[in-house]
């Protein structure tokens, strides 16, 4: 399925650091290796398997030493790729690194491409395309929750989730098939009703599964929570206090934070961007318009917002527009707790569902609560389930596996032709299938491995 040439890459970072580490994956690999590398002690027999050795890169042409490295040998199919791989430990130097890497492909080896390494594993049955595509959330996993998410994918947690689901569909279409082949014995009354409960029970658990994909993408990209509010409420106080820095330059003058500031936060666990946008009021001031509609373009992106609003003042004509104009998950703070309160919070009664914190931005009182709330809020409520997906295509899939399992449902309930039945079944196993890579479809394994890294 792909061409069995030799292919090498930087595996590490570009930059300079202590060691870098040069991957060469494929027929040939071991032969480069033995050409461009000898041992310190002299010796340069056959190098044993996933054993390191001590030596020099050497040019074989002009018999230059170029770097003293590290290297080892993992014979095929021992190895990630599933090919015989040889990596070289050398010194991260920029030039040097690059030096080696032109060496080896000097001696036949091809420049691998972005996630070339990952789909040879898979295409060598070492990985399935979940495990490949848990690689690389492992790799952009920003906090320790992601990662933990991205090495159960790693170790198979949602492979053997959809396998089981696989087998349990089988039976189904094989009880459906039997009715075809044997038609005098056609599915009877009492068995649709037992399959239609079968197959319900069935959708019920990939929708358990369906839920966990909003609980997963926030964790692995992070969710965007934009802080709006009318001028000098507190807005950039809040963010520096959630911070824990003073990022954000404060000043008593109302209209000062113009841009949109970001800032990064752990909410335990749930990694979460944070915007600081400029106070939202009816303004005929031109530069002041163009950062109020900047914001209203951030509320849109945003999966949250927290309305922020000045407790010690009356509630105004601004405050009451936004109240009512933001509508998607929102929170309310009343900042300045520290003040006496002038703010009705009556007014509010209609909001409650929102979520309403005090807090003082200028003591940090009331933080806590407002972190553990943003992190519910954002979350919501997590049912439980055995495998919690993360990736876009396993979630189509699944959405195409549970339509399928409803059109087989409407079939049966309409006392349609097992035929029928059958086919709606089939195409919601097919849909199981694609998640873990029964797809011989190139362009998909395209899209997935171009995502990676030159190396990976
Ligand atoms: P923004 O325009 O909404 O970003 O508001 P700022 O964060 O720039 O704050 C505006 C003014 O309110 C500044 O003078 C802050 O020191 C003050 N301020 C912010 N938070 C608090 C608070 O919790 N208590 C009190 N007393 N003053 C605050």
């Amino acid at each position: 399925m792909y061409k069995e040439d030799t292919i090498a890459a930087v595996a590490t970072p570009p930059g300079e650091g202590g060691i870098a580490i040069v991957r060469i994956s494929g027929p040939d690999a071991e032969q480069i290796g033995g050409t461009i590398f000898c041992q310190n002690n002299g010796c340069n027999g056959r190098l044993k398997s996933h054993a390191l050795y001590y030596g020099k890169i050497r040019d074989p042409r002009s018999d230059a030493v170029l770097d003293e490295v590290l290297l080892t040998v993992m014979r095929k199919p021992r190895s990630y790729t599933g090919e015989t791989v040889v990596e070289v430990h050398c010194h991260g130097g920029v030039f040097l690194v690059r030096e080696i890497l032109r060496l080896i492909l000097s001696q036949g080896a091809r420049h691998a491409e972005p996630g070339e390494f990952t789909k040879r594993a898979f295409l060598n049955g070492r990985i399935d395309l979940t495990q490949a595509e848990a690689v690389l959330d492992l790799i952009q996993a920003r906090t320790q929750e992601g990662i933990s998410l991205a090495v159960k994918q790693v170790e198979g947690g949602i492979s053997d989730w959809v396998h089981e689901m696989r087998n349990s569909l089988l039976d189904c279409i094989v009880q459906v098939e039997a009715a075809i082949d044997f038609p005098e014995e056609e599915i009877e009354l009492l068995q649709r009703d037992e399959l239609t409960q079968k197959i319900s029970k069935f959708r019920d658990k990939i929708h358990v599964i369906l839920v966990t994909y909003e609980w997963g993408r926030l964790h692995r990209e992070g969710a965007r929570v934009c802080i709006c509010g009318r001028p000098n409420v507190g807005k950039s106080s809040l963010l520096n206090t959630l911070v824990g820095e003073e990022r954000v330059i404060v000043t008593p003058v109302p209209g000062t934070t113009r841009d949109v500031v970001e800032e990064s936060i752990n909410l335990g666990g749930l990694p979460v961007v944070l915007w600081d946008t400029a106070g939202l009021r009816e303004t005929e001031d031109q530069v002041e318009r163009i950062g109020v509609d900047l914001s209203r373009r951030y509320i849109d992106k945003a999966d949250l917002v927290i309305l922020v609003m000045d407790g010690s003042d009356e509630l105004t004509a601004d405050d009451e527009s936004l109240l009512r104009e933001i509508d998607k998950k929102k929170m309310i703070v009343l900042n300045k707790d520290d003040l006496p309160r002038k703010l009705n919070r009556q007014a509010l009664e209609p909001f409650q569902r929102a979520g309403i914190y005090s807090v003082s931005a200028k003591l940090g009182s009331g933080i806590e609560a407002l972190k553990r709330g943003l992190r519910d809020m954002l979350l919501g409520v997590n049912a439980e389930a055995p495998i919690v997906i993360t990736n876009l295509r396993h979630k189509s899939a699944l959405i195409r596996c549970e339509n399928a399992l409803n059109n087989a449902q409407m079939s049966l309930c309409e006392n349609q032709p097992a035929e029928f039945v059958a086919v709606d079944l089939n195409d919601a196993k097919e849909a199981l299938e694609e998640i873990i890579g029964k797809v011989d479809n190139e362009d998909i394994l395209e899209r997935i491995f171009s995502q990676f890294c030159i190396g990976k």
